[in-house]
């Protein structure tokens, strides 16, 4: 039987008898923590407490990264030959896949995730990811360089070390395949520390780590809050790079955490404030509302890229936004994530929720106008509906901060000039999208929106090669693409004197 075949009751079963640990992954193998504490994760959908998952300490982090750290000394991961390495992180590629079952399982469980989306989205993405990176492996070239006559330079690629990784839970499996998987490719070793609203998937991944044959040690994961399991990881003496992916107020504290520590390499991916431009001559008006839809309301608008700002060229305002609200406002339905129809799961939790519809009475009394949703169903989890807001200028605050919801705020702008003034008022730069058919405007576009990553006629497309990061405040570091890989090493340079 195939995952797409199964009904709403056999994913409630399957819920019921899945299996899943709740500790800490630490030299390859699942333990509590040192202090004993717990936090309670609780089931969005509805509200019920899932489980009671270690809460990690200090005490917990120091041992994973001393494991980690043995790891590194004895060089068993970072000197193991190439073609092994790529062998290992080959087969558990494969092994993300085979397991997609309960990967799906424990992140919808925790997160409210579509079931469907973690099984047509999620977990083939994180195989795929794992996949790219292994192909990669014996790939990392060294250089020689020119030089005088008495001397011979090369120049070696090396891993960093110990990485700290610290993920958010909107995408728990792959945000965490994204760092971890360039960091174990270049060689080093991992500390993995989910975001406490999602800390299940990641165990499975560490343990299926060993499953594929690496050795125990290089990839550990401790559980925990942020200001206690993330703070002693990113304040580590031994930890070399954090890369983080969350928000960029928590992204500025991991800068300050590595000046109060041991000047750690820092690797940021944080929020956005997509602006998707659509101008009077895009090439097909319903495909680009489609997208517009998807864009904002696709996994319930927590994406760091969702295009939350629509900036629409007035001649075509008005029909944009008739279809716009014709077919967005039934296309995303609330319902329970375990039916494999549902396309609309719940927000991750209920003060997250509390705070998406706070935004909304916002853009109400700050004069936008409520076109549709803006409130939660009568459901038992912490749902809210798809909303759409006209006449927002790009001074409101739902045009300016990051709601992280299905919430998407239309600007009528007045060509292509003012959409660009438009779309770079922000403190954010993630990505952006313009929809024209004219060459020449689109070229422009891509060179003068301030985002890392632009698309032209779609919207969040790309594959693995595509650098994804952002400018300004949406951080400074670049997931998927070789040059995540690289930023995973570090260059020492040999000088050899043959005078
Ligand atoms: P968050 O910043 O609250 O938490 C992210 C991670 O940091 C979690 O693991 C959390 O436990 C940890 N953390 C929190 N406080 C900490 C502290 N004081 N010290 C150390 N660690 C701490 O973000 P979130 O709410 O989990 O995720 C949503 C955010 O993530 C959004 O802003 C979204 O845009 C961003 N995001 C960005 C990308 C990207 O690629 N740019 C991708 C996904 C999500």
């Amino acid at each position: 039987m195939t995952l797409a075949s199964l009904t709403t009751a056999d994913w409630h079963a399957r819920a019921a008898s899945v299996r899943y640990e709740t500790g800490h992954f630490i030299d390859g193998k699942h333990v509590d923590s040192v202090a004993k504490g717990r936090f309670t994760v609780v089931n969005p959908a509805t509200g019920n407490a899932l489980c009671e998952a270690s809460a990690g300490t200090g005490a917990d982090i120091d041992l994973a990264v001393a494991s980690a750290k043995r790891t590194v000394a004895s060089r068993v991961w970072s000197r193991m030959a190439p073609r092994d390495r790529m062998a290992i992180l080959a087969k558990y590629a494969t092994l993300i896949e085979a397991n997609a079952e309960r990967f799906a399982l424990l992140d919808t469980l925790c997160m409210g995730k579509p079931i469907s989306d973690m099984v047509n989205i999620d977990v083939p993405s994180a195989a795929k990811n794992f996949a790219y990176f292994s192909e990669l492996v014996d790939k990392i070239d060294g250089v020689v360089t020119a030089t005088a006559k008495d001397a011979f330079h090369y120049i070696l690629r090396e891993p960093l070390g110990v990485v700290g990784c610290i993920v958010p839970w909107n995408y728990p499996l792959l945000m965490a395949a994204w760092k971890v998987a360039p960091a174990l490719a270049a060689g080093n070793s991992v500390v993995l520390k989910p975001a406490e609203q999602s800390p299940l998937s990641a165990l499975l991944m560490a343990e299926l780590f060993i499953e594929a044959g690496a050795p125990p040690g290089v990839f550990n994961v401790v559980n925990g809050l942020g200001e206690a399991a993330g703070a002693a990881l990113a304040l580590h003496m031994d930890v070399a790079k954090v890369a983080f992916t969350g928000s960029t107020e928590i992204g500025k504290q991991m800068l300050i955490y590595a000046g109060q520590s041991n000047m750690k390499r820092v690797a940021l991916e944080c929020g956005g404030k997509t602006p998707q431009i659509f101008l009077a001559d895009m090439p097909d008006m319903d495909t680009a509302v489609t997208y517009a839809i998807n864009g904002i309301f696709g996994n319930m608008g927590e994406v760091c890229n969702a295009g939350s700002r629509l900036l629409i060229d007035k001649p075509i305002a008005k029909e944009f936004i008739e279809r716009f609200i014709a077919k967005g406002k039934s296309m995303y339905r609330a319902g329970d994530p375990l039916d494999p129809a549902t396309n609309l799961g719940p927000m991750v939790t209920a003060s997250h929720q509390a705070r998406v519809l706070s935004y909304i009475t916002r853009g109400k009394s700050e004069g936008a106008r409520l076109e549709f949703g803006g409130s939660a169903p009568e459901l038992p989890g912490a749902y809210v509906n798809p909303t759409l807001f006209t006449g927002v200028n790009n001074q409101m605050t739902i045009a300016r901060e990051e709601i992280f919801g299905p919430v998407a705020a239309a600007i009528e702008i007045d060509g292509v000039e003012q959409a660009l003034a438009v779309a770079n008022d922000s403190i954010y730069g993630l990505a952006a999208a313009v929809w024209t058919r004219d060459l020449n405007v689109a070229h422009k576009t891509v060179r003068d929106l301030e985002a890392g990553i632009i698309w032209v006629n779609c919207f969040d497309h790309g594959d693995m090669t595509q650098p994804f990061g952002g400018y300004k405040q949406s951080g400074q570091g670049r997931d998927k693409c070789l040059e995540s890989l690289l930023s995973y090493t570090q260059t020492k340079s040999a000088w050899i004197n043959l005078g």
